[in-house]
């Protein structure tokens, strides 16, 4: 049985982006991927900018130590006014300033700007305490970005901060990577939608919606195809209708070893080339994974917390590298932290374990295993906020570190 490392190879070496770009408005673009390098068509501040209401001067004119006047102070005639969006146009003369507000241009004749608390008007005059260095108070252009500089890189899935770069530099539309389209179904005979109540034998299923949410959190646009019979007709028609219209298929339920486990068997008549089943992890082993031309199929176990886990571990990773994102969100940098839960028995499958997230009181940051009755648990899930990694064939000890997985 391959370990789940392995089994990441094996999807990630098959797997390649989509490469098709589209544009979207700047507004639309938070959590899209990059496709292109963002270069600055100007200079960030575009001039030289004023960070404080007050005057612009020349520090030349207020000098401070044994050049400066006796008494510390010193007044200078206002010849004008810079105000954001409506720059002094003029010349500042020596011994003479301006007054300037926040977000203003500082003219090229002054090199320094004196806050408001620190100076008395009088009239057409100010008097001025303060003792300003060159460049005091004064963002000068340029010195956030060069005109012609890249600021963001493609694969970067861009974050709300990164709304007001694009903003800044004119980007918008913006180039973005087309989202994967998943399609997802489950089967079950004993499955119903959440309106109706079940009865004998039925449980109202939630897996399509938990996995549609994080394929929408994951970048991914999904489609959820609902409820299909263990029926192997029916199973065969919705999932080759199913494949004609995505990007990546996602299944869950119906491949374990019973006898109404028809997943794997139908999905190869329809042409899906399998790759694995079965990966020893706990829980999740019986995940299926086949390739049909480029498009990938995962074959997720029916119970929750299976689904969720063969999620988080192999199809994460493949709608990141397939909607263009980095290397390092494919395969983000390992979290860890300390175990606190009792002693874990060595089992030869690597196991993921739903569990809380806490501050310890050292400041160290404490994984714990939430109250849960095993995969079909959706009640214990809902209280977990990661999942702790326990390696294969071997135990750990309360205060070991262990690797996790956040949960959104
Ligand atoms: P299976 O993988 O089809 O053998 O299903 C394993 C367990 O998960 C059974 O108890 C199923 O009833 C349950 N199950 C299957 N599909 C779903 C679903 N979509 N939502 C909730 N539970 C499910
Ligand atoms: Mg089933």
């Amino acid at each position: 049985m391959l370990s789940p490392q392995q089994a990441v190879a094996e999807i990630l070496a098959r797997i390649e982006g989509l490469v098709a770009e589209e544009t979207v408005p700047i507004a639309t673009a938070v959590g899209r991927v990059l496709a292109e390098e963002v270069v600055s068509d100007i200079d960030l501040p575009p001039f030289d900018r004023s960070a404080m209401d007050g005057y612009a001067v020349r520090a030349a004119d207020l000098p401070g130590g044994a050049e400066g006047p006796p008494g510390g102070e010193r007044t200078l005639p206002i010849v004008g006014e810079s105000r954001a969006g409506e720059p002094f146009r003029g010349r500042v003369p020596e011994g003479t300033c301006i007054a300037i507000y926040t977000g203003a241009e500082v003219p090229p004749d002054c090199d320094a700007v004196v806050m408001v608390e620190e100076t008395e008007r009088r009239n057409g005059d100010v008097t001025i305490r303060a003792r300003p260095s060159a460049g005091q108070h004064i963002a000068p252009r340029g010195q956030d970005l060069r005109v012609g500089l890249g600021v963001l890189t493609p694969g970067h899935r861009l974050r709300a901060a990164d709304l007001s770069v694009l903003a800044s530099v004119g980007c918008d539309p913006v180039p973005v990577y087309r989202r994967p389209r998943a399609a997802i179904l489950t089967t079950g005979d004993e499955l119903l939608p959440p309106s109706q109540r079940p009865g004998p034998g039925q449980i109202r299923e939630g897996n399509t919606l938990h996995l549609a949410a994080m394929v929408a959190a994951a970048g991914a646009e999904p489609r959820n195809l609902g409820i299909v019979r263990d029926d192997p007709a029916e199973l065969e028609r919705s999932l080759a209708t199913a494949l004609e219209d995505c990007d990546v298929l996602l299944t869950t339920g119906g491949v374990s070893m019973g006898r109404y486990d028809l997943v794997g068997e139908v999905l190869e008549r329809l042409g899906v080339e399998p790759v694995f089943h079965k990966v020893a992890i706990k829980p999740g082993k019986p995940i299926w994974f086949g390739m049909r031309g480029r498009q990938p199929v995962f074959a997720l176990p029916g119970n929750p917390v299976s689904c969720l886990v063969g999620h988080e571990v192999f199809v994460r990773p493949a709608l990141a590298r397939m909607g263009g994102a980095s290397a390092a969100e494919v395969q983000p940098e390992e979290r860890l932290a300390r175990w606190n839960g009792s002693e874990t028995v060595p089992n030869r499958r690597e196991q993921y374990v739903p569990s809380l997230l806490l501050q310890g009181r050292d400041g160290h940051v404490l994984v714990e295993p939430v109250r849960w009755n095993g995969s079909g648990d959706v009640v214990g899930l809902s209280r977990s906020s990661a999942l702790a990694v326990i390696p294969a064939d071997r135990s750990v000890a309360r205060g070991e570190l262990v690797r996790y997985l956040p949960l959104a």
